[in-house]
């Protein structure tokens, strides 16, 4: 393929690129990937590269690249009706069909759905909803939001606040003071090798318990958690952690919001994270998995029991002084029906379980014992490997040495994505959740030979 050097230029010269190290992409000490076309979980890039995404871009392409359905459903819908509102009452069929498509997979106690166009919008609806019904209930004091450190809840002022890793706050003031966060329910990290994963988890819960003694309930709205700690590192929550804080959060009349923007869906191999570890949430969030991507569409699903002060807050005010011109946005909502039709028709969320699964052991068995591996861990169609310097003593290798960065650098020589996670030296996988065991196979062999290089690069 003929490479444009001006479009290079461009992306070098006019491009904003997130996450970003802006000074070594504008002098190009780094290279740029422009993508142009995929298929299944593969990738085109402009330079003739295929690579086998195992991240499904941000984990979101869960269905896969190329498909039809999808791409056939929203081109439908904007020649049919491309844009209508949803204020005062307005709305599309497609909007509506497919508010009730994700309450009928939802948890039963939750009641509408209010749809943003991306997970950091989804969370800030849900704190403002949660400052409101406070007001409402005559609690104007009630106002903190308790996140955890290593949570990622976006990067907006509010959201970035909620993600608790360093990089999304120094310099930009943040965390704003209504945030505080509490312990990380990241095992392998735990202060004291000794501790089995219960009592850590009772670790973790008593950690809360002093921050809200501290801060007094009375000042506390709510706790934010992604059922499985995603961008801070993939760590599935030790055994007996949700049940233990959530019990800490009904004795101090504290609301919980699930994050299921990545889990939402299929991809731990349940239709929620909720599901998935006994989560009663009053707020859930979703994104990603809702259209796989293939439009921008989020959405805040809202419990019966807030619901109601809503309702009551309106009838004392008048209409909710919330909303955004492009909610419930019919292109998106056209991507997020045909979406979770395929996602039921292929049965993602059995082959997110079964695939996760063998995939997870095929990881274990490859590098499992590699010196290097301090940790492999995962749950469903996520999964991360933790390198360390000294694997008996848990020591972590010096950050400057860039492990992580280097793995995934070496695992994309052989043509396969994976993210280096952005705090740790930590590779993370979320393949489209219709990966083959064939596709599995070739993630792990080209993992194992990536780790032999880099291990060979550290002496
Ligand atoms: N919440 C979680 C758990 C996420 O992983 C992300 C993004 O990765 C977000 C929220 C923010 O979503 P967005 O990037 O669409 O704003």
């Amino acid at each position: 393929m003929l490479r444009n050097d001006q479009l290079d230029q461009w992306d070098r010269s006019t491009f904003f690129h997130p996450s970003t190290h802006l000074g070594q992409f504008a002098r190009g000490e780094m290279p740029n990937r422009i993508v142009t076309g995929g298929k299944g979980v593969y990738i085109d890039d402009r330079d003739g590269n295929k690579l086998l995404d195992a991240f499904a871009g941000l984990y979101c392409v869960n269905v896969g690249y190329g498909r039809q359905e999808i791409a056939e459903a929203i081109a439908k819908q904007a020649k049919e009706l491309a844009y209508y509102h949803a204020y005062v009452g307005h709305g599309t069929e497609v909007s509506i069909t497919l508010a009730h498509m994700i309450l009928e997979r939802a948890p039963k106690n939750m009641s509408k759905v209010y749809f943003g166009l991306g997970g950091s919008d989804a969370n800030e609806t849900n704190v403002k909803l949660i400052w409101y019904y406070n007001n409402i209930l005559g609690r104007p004091n009630k106002k903190k939001i308790i996140s955890r450190w290593r949570g990622y809840h976006g990067s907006g002022l509010m959201t970035g606040s909620l993600t608790g890793l360093e990089l999304f706050h120094k310099k930009f003031d943040l965390p704003l003071s209504q945030v505080i966060h509490t312990e990380a329910p990241y095992y392998f990290r735990r202060p004291d090798a000794a501790m089995t994963e219960e009592q850590f988890s009772a670790y973790c819960a008593k950690k809360l318990e002093e921050l809200i003694a501290k801060e007094g309930a009375e000042n506390i709205a709510a706790f934010i958690g992604e059922p499985v700690l995603g961008t801070g590192g993939i760590v599935p929550p030790p055994k007996g952690y949700w049940a233990a804080i959530q019990a800490v959060l009904k004795k101090h009349d504290i609301l919980l919001i699930a994050d299921e923007v990545v889990t939402g869906f299929g991809r731990l191999g349940s239709m929620f994270g909720s599901d998935h570890y006994g989560i009663e949430p009053d707020f859930i969030t979703i994104a990603k998995g809702l259209t796989s991507a293939y439009a921008p569409l989020s959405g805040s699903i809202v419990s019966k029991r807030v619901w109601e002060v809503l309702e009551r807050g309106t009838d004392e005010l008048g209409p909710i002084g919330h909303g955004w011109t492009y909610s419930a946005h019919p292109i998106g909502a056209a991507a997020g029906v045909a979406n979770l039709k395929l996602v039921d028709e292929l049965g993602l969320i059995q082959n997110a379980r079964e695939t996760g699964a063998y995939f997870l052991k095929a990881l274990r068995d490859a590098v499992g014992d590699h010196p290097m591996v301090g940790e492999l861990r995962g749950e469903g169609l996520l999964a991360a490997v933790e390198f360390v310097a000294d694997k008996a003593a848990r020591k972590l290798f010096d950050p400057a040495k860039k492990v992580g960065p280097q793995v995934a650098t070496a695992l994309l020589k052989r043509n396969v994505v994976g993210r280096a996670m952005p705090q740790g030296d930590i590779l993370g996988f979320a393949p489209p959740l219709c990966l083959s065991r064939g596709e599995a196979d070739t993630v792990v062999s080209a993992t194992a030979d990536a780790i032999k290089d880099v291990a060979a690069g550290l002496g």
